[in-house]
């Protein structure tokens, strides 16, 4: 395919429209258009009698997806799916639909509107919206909070492989994963570590439901699952204390005070894992920059940090950064002991 070459003002309005095209692939994703194409093509009119929306407008949204890719429309106007369109239906090795969903909701869509918000106040685009922080709110919407466990367990989906493939986990006896959601990186990494143990630690509301996740993955007997908050205490016993995007949700602050108190739990000889995307000096790659902007809007302090900043913080909670191993996926871990 040749690709064309727009006039630079025309790039960027292409950039500038991004959120249209968002839009669009969240609908699909919402409606469940791509599952409803696995059997074969339909027409706009089946697909929207069977998601409940109106078919001419329907229509329209699947002419623009097709347009760049996303289904493909054939002679007789029913449409099918494309590579790109196969990655939204929900049993596909590399399905996204989860959070292709999380991303369109309010909770995120409207927050980035309020980019500008937080740039001028420095606050948090969220709280401005929602009158309280990311994970109140989960607390008393149940249904925003499945979404969003639904789309970290797909985020571990696409990262634990190739974290073991970067990180030995073998060693460890038992592992505590510290605001683990509904346990997917526990499940995965226990299902291939059968001699470990595991302790899946989440507030209550989340933990309630994380059956049919440990269940999935066989590991039901191996993995205690304990309900609290990290900044209060965390489970004691783990040779390794694992927080895949906890410290980024907070500011420096709640991020020692976390650390502090899995450096409190774990033995001399235990290890906390951090693992989250690291801000690099020169960063070619954008996707850590604007995760960080992410972080910004969503959660008030929340940050993506470089190894200096992931240092400050570990040195101020008695830790020391041992080392940083990177991944094929933009996930880091930052492993790090007790100061000795
Ligand atoms: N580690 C998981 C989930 C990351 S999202 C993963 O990578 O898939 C952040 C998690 O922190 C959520 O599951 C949320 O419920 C949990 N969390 C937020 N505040 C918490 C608290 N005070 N104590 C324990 N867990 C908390």
């Amino acid at each position: 395919m040749v690709i064309p070459q727009f006039p630079l003002h025309i790039e960027l309005l292409q950039m500038v429209k991004g959120y249209w095209l968002s839009q669009c692939i969240y609908v699909a994703a919402k409606l469940g258009i791509a599952d409803r194409l696995k059997n074969g093509p339909l027409s706009c009119t089946e697909l929207a009698s069977a998601t409940q929306s109106d078919p001419q407008s329907l229509h329209r949204v699947m002419r623009a997806l097709a347009s760049v890719g996303i289904f493909t429309a054939t002679e007789s106007q029913q449409y099918t799916l494309t590579p790109l369109a196969e990655c939204l239906c929900s049993d596909a090795s590399h399905s996204i639909r989860n959070m292709v969903i999380m991303w369109g909701e309010p909770e995120f869509y409207q927050t980035w509107g309020g980019l500008l918000h937080s740039v001028k106040t420095g606050k948090s685009a969220f709280e401005e919206r929602f009158g309280m922080n990311l994970f109140e709110y989960y607390q008393q919407n149940p249904t925003a909070a499945e979404i969003f466990e639904q789309s970290m367990n797909t985020s571990s989906e696409l990262e634990v492989a190739a974290m073991m493939e970067a990180y030995d986990f073998s060693s460890f006896q038992t592992l505590v994963d510290v605001g683990g959601g509904y346990g997917k990186m526990i499940g995965i990494l226990l299902q291939r570590y059968t001699h470990s143990h595991g302790i899946l630690f989440d507030e209550p509301y989340v933990i309630d439901h994380c059956l049919p996740t440990l269940k999935e993955h066989g590991i039901v007997e191996r993995c205690e699952v304990v309900r609290g908050s990290f900044f209060e205490s965390v489970p004691p016993g783990g040779d390794a204390y694992l927080l895949k995007y906890i410290i980024h949700n907070w500011d420096d602050d709640q991020a020692i005070s976390i650390l502090k108190n899995c450096r409190q739990a774990m033995p001399a000889h235990g290890k906390i894992l951090i693992m989250e995307k690291v801000i690099l000096e020169n960063d070619t790659s954008s996707l850590a920059k604007m995760s960080d902007l992410n972080m910004f809007v969503v959660c008030p302090g929340g940050k993506e940090r470089t190894e200096a900043e992931f240092k400050a913080i570990l040195e101020q909670a008695g830790l020391e950064l041992a080392r940083i191993v990177s991944t094929t996926e933009e996930i880091c871990i930052i492993e790090s002991t007790i100061r000795g």
